[in-house]
């Protein structure tokens, strides 16, 4: 495969991420959420860092910015928002395209978590970085964008290719799935949350997972099914999807 993904945790619950285009050798890191680890990564694997791409401003994604440039010199890109803590060298918006090597990212507007959230999709690998937009069986709460464009961002990763590797930015699936469990008792939901206790219990990420399993599992996905179920049919999308994600914001479990 042309791009490789190196996955690592971070902080208390964060993915670090550090990708090369295998065609060059050049490598980039996906957000900075702890600077010393991923330098630390980086000299263990060995590479060179072309590029800092940053999904939104949160200090967890790009709070180690300053650091990995100054030890690296990589460039940063990511959208304008994250001027405000961070160093940033090109500003990227929805239908923007970044390189690194030969690998091509599309960027896609996914604002709703923040304003300007972006992600990024490698569309030859099949392969996007969603930071905290699409969580598995989850998503991102609402900080500063509506509960419709948080929807409309969500439906932007929804319709990319099934077989799609969805890199999420935090490990958060298995409190994800018992609040999933408490709103569908959709049976393919009920097996995968079984595999996600399983597979937290032997310490494995469930990270990264798919277009096709978050479409039919993700209740934040499902909800205006969801919605019509408990009789709000009729309403649009996004207000059954308000629903389910103001429900998730008070759910203790
Ligand atoms: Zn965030
Ligand atoms: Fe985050």
């Amino acid at each position: 495969m042309p791009l490789t993904v190196h996955q690592f945790p971070c902080l208390s619950d964060n993915y670090g991420f550090l990708i090369r285009d295998e065609a060059t050798g050049l490598a980039a890191c996906v957000d900075t959420p702890d600077a010393a680890a991923i330098l630390a990564e980086l000299k263990t694997l060995g590479w060179n860092l072309a590029l800092i791409m940053n999904t939104h401003w949160h200090p967890d994604h790009a709070g180690g910015n300053a650091e990995i440039q100054k030890a690296t010199g990589a460039k940063i890109v990511g959208p304008a928002e994250v001027r405000r803590i961070a160093p940033l060298d090109r500003e990227l918006a929805g239908g923007d395209a970044v390189e690194l090597g030969q690998t091509r990212f599309e960027v896609i507007e996914a604002g709703g978590h923040t304003l300007g959230h972006i992600a990024y999709y490698d569309a030859a690998d099949r392969i996007a970085f969603v930071g905290d937009t699409l969580f598995a069986l989850g998503c991102g709460r609402i900080f500063e964008g509506t509960a419709e464009q948080m929807w409309t961002s969500l439906q932007r990763l929804a319709a990319l290719p099934d077989d799609t590797a969805v890199y999420c930015a935090h490990e958060y699936t298995a409190s994800n799935a018992r609040f999933a469990l408490s709103v569908d008792g959709d049976p393919a939901l009920k097996a995968r949350a079984e595999e996600i206790f399983a597979a937290r219990e032997r310490g494995e990420a469930t990270v990264p997972t798919t277009i096709a399993l978050e479409k039919a599992t993700n209740p934040f996905l499902r909800a205006p099914m969801l919605a019509a179920q408990v009789n709000a049919a009729g309403k649009p999308a996004y207000e059954a999807f308000a629903a389910v994600r103001a429900a998730k914001d008070n759910f203790k479990g």
